[in-house]
């Protein structure tokens, strides 16, 4: 694929979506999108968590810190290969990781917006549920309760069971 020559320094890998792997070093990119230009804004947008060195987060915040980053890098290097800036779309991923983040970080017990203990774990502040979550953007979000009715002073204790990296 052409546009990818343009980038020599950098690993891609054929698949069915736009991917940075901090393991690996490796991008991901969508074969079927990689033509349009908002399949290339995508791989710029990864690029720019591959240059940031960005590894998996931890807190919900660092991850859209990161992704912001990502899109500033997107944005300078957009129009060095020919690529348009469309801040619509930039503007509805964002949105899209927020509602995700939000329905993370939602009790399912009473609705609260509560506090993230670890990287997959919240405990609600108003009736004191703690529940996990499954951490990948592209499936559902999945809560599970795992204990309610803890005491307040617990809450402010960091797991450290779910903090892998
Ligand atoms: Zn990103
Ligand atoms: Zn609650």
């Amino acid at each position: 694929m052409d546009f990818l020559a343009n980038f020599t320094d950098q690993t891609f890998v054929p698949g069915r979506y736009f991917m940075w792997s901090p393991n690996t070093k490796t991008i991901t990119f969508d074969e079927r999108r990689i033509g349009s230009n908002n399949g290339r804004l995508a791989l710029l947008h990864e690029l720019g968590h591959a240059r940031l060195g960005h590894r998996i987060y931890k807190y919900d915040m660092e991850l859209l810190r990161m992704e912001m980053e990502a899109w500033d890098i997107a944005r300078n290097l957009a129009p060095l290969y020919g690529v348009s800036i469309n801040e619509e779309h930039i503007t509805s991923t964002i949105a899209s990781y927020d509602e995700w983040l939000t329905k993370r970080a939602t009790c399912p017990d009473c609705n609260n917006f509560s506090l993230q203990r670890g990287r997959d774990s919240y405990g609600c502040f108003a009736c004191g549920a703690k529940w996990v979550v499954n951490w990948r953007k592209d499936r559902r979000v999945k809560r599970t309760i795992v204990s309610r009715f803890t005491r307040m002073s617990d809450l402010s204790q960091p797991t450290s069971t779910a903090n892998t990296n």
